[in-house]
């Protein structure tokens, strides 16, 4: 298992060759060309609990952006507002 602190070595948007821009379309129609690119990125990503775990506890709600964990920051506030923020990575399906 990834250590806690170390987890972000493992994420498939540090990869080489990864553009990180493509966590950040302007466009973030959920069904868009670009969101569907980062989310195929965040797919294979072996980090993805963690990741989804680590940013639905410290993201700021008012400052949502970009595609995370493979979710769209609309995604990531629906999963807020019905209260299913994993705390774990073992609560995340990746
Ligand atoms: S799941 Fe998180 S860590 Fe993995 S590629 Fe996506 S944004 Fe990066």
């Amino acid at each position: 298992m990834t250590a806690p602190d170390r987890w972000r070595e493992a994420a498939a948007c540090a990869w080489p060759g990864v553009d990180p821009e493509a966590f950040y379309p302007l466009d973030l129609d959920p069904a868009g060309l670009a969101v569907t690119a980062a989310r195929r990125i965040c797919g294979a990503c072996p980090v993805r609990g963690l990741c989804l775990a680590d940013v639905m506890a410290s993201e700021d709600p008012a400052r949502r952006w970009g595609v995370i964990a493979g979710l769209t920051p609309e995604e990531r506030t629906e999963l807020h507002r019905d209260q299913l923020i994993p705390t774990r990575a073992a609560e995340v399906a990746a």
